[in-house]
């Protein structure tokens, strides 16, 4: 699922507008009525009976519903402004300000594994994301737009030393993969929000299937961690894919990761790598070890976590759910 918080924000903001609008124009024209009301009857006199008497005013109602019509819209508007304050501040304090401690690149530069350190504990479950974007002026011509990134590590590491990581592909120039690959520093600021998605474990199966390509690898390497630490598994397959061995991170998946477990088989495809294929590595697409994967699991009790580009999510996902028989709500995912 891809799930945007500017979506998110700007759906919310319009229902409290229009909610507050609504309820606020039909609060002040009903009060300007009343008023006007009140200065239609002129006087009030008791007759013989006792019942009133009604002498309208002069001006007459309809002069003064342009009055009113002008007060609402002025209240109007400063109903909006002050509802945008409000949402201002309220952005403001979901922002957790954190700084980058380390990064790790790979070969080639274009990915990287960045370590933040938080300023306040951001709480999150294994497999979601946060909302990025630089602690610089708001008026700054090039800032880069927020954007979301995978949390890499587990909540346990948050509590023990307030980091968090990402992984960090470059798409291209100007954006804010951009920005975090080549311009980051050690010691900048970033702000923080969330987390937020629902691709994580509910620890319905206690066998894994987790597989990735490109940075989608972020997500499935922090739920994969948790079952390290946890020892709450019985079987683990991990399939990766990747273009060329330049991409990938050496010290963070498949080299120390790959050994970590006797009850885990990892299987790194290079799809494109040109010359000849590094120990350990096979060519072709993640979707090539899926028979293999499935055979070492020896289950259909299988918890599934796919992510990363859209083509390889969908295929994998169709060949699971309609060829294999996976019931849907076993299969989780998320494209990007
Ligand atoms: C829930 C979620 C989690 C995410 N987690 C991560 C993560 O852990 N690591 C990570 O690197 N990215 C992640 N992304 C993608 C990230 O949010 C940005 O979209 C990405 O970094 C590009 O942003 P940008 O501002 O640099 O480029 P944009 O200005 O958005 O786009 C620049 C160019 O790059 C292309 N492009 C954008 N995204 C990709 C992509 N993923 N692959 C290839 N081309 C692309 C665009 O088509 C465009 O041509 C995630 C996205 C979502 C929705």
């Amino acid at each position: 699922m891809i799930c945007d918080d500017n979506i998110l924000a700007v759906a919310f903001c319009r229902v409290r507008l229009a909610l507050t609008h609504g309820l606020y124009t039909k609060a002040v024209t009903w009060w300007g009525v009343r008023v006007v009301e009140g200065a239609r009857l002129e006087r009030v006199y008791p007759d013989m009976s006792g019942s009133r008497v009604r002498i309208p005013s002069s001006p007459p109602l309809t002069d003064k519903v342009d009055e009113i019509d002008e007060m609402v819209q002025v209240e109007t508007i400063h109903c909006i402004y002050l509802i945008y304050l409000f949402y201002l501040i309220h952005l403001k304090a979901m922002q957790t300000p954190v700084e980058l401690v380390r990064r790790h690149s790979s070969p080639d530069g274009q990915t990287c594994q960045l370590f933040f350190r938080t300023e306040e504990r951001v709480d999150f479950v294994e497999g979601q994301f946060v909302m990025l974007e630089p602690n610089i002026i708001y008026s700054h011509p090039h800032k880069p737009p927020k954007r979301a990134y995978s949390i890499g590590s587990t909540m346990q590491q948050m509590i023990n030393s307030n980091t968090l990581t990402t992984i960090v592909k470059y798409t291209g120039p100007g954006g804010m993969s951009d920005y975090l690959v080549n311009q980051l520093k050690e010691w900048d600021k970033m702000n923080l929000m969330g987390s937020y998605g629902h691709m994580v474990d509910k620890g319905v199966s206690k066998n894994y299937l987790l597989i990735s390509v490109g940075s989608g690898i972020t997500p499935l390497y922090s739920i994969y961690q948790k079952l390290i630490q946890t020892h709450d598994y019985n079987r683990i397959a991990r399939l990766y894919g990747e273009k060329f061995s330049k991409n990938l991170l050496p010290n963070l998946t498949h080299e120390r990761a790959f050994n970590e477990s006797p009850h885990c088989r990892h299987r790194c495809h290079l799809s494109r790598e040109q010359d000849e294929m590094p120990a350990g590595r096979l060519p072709g697409r993640v979707g090539e070890s899926l028979d293999a994967a499935l055979e070492y699991l020896e289950t259909t009790d299988i918890s599934i976590f796919l992510c990363g580009h859209p083509d390889m999510v969908d295929e994998i996902r169709s060949i699971l759910i309609e060829e294999k028989w996976f019931e849907k709500g076993q299969v989780k995912f998320e494209k990007y």
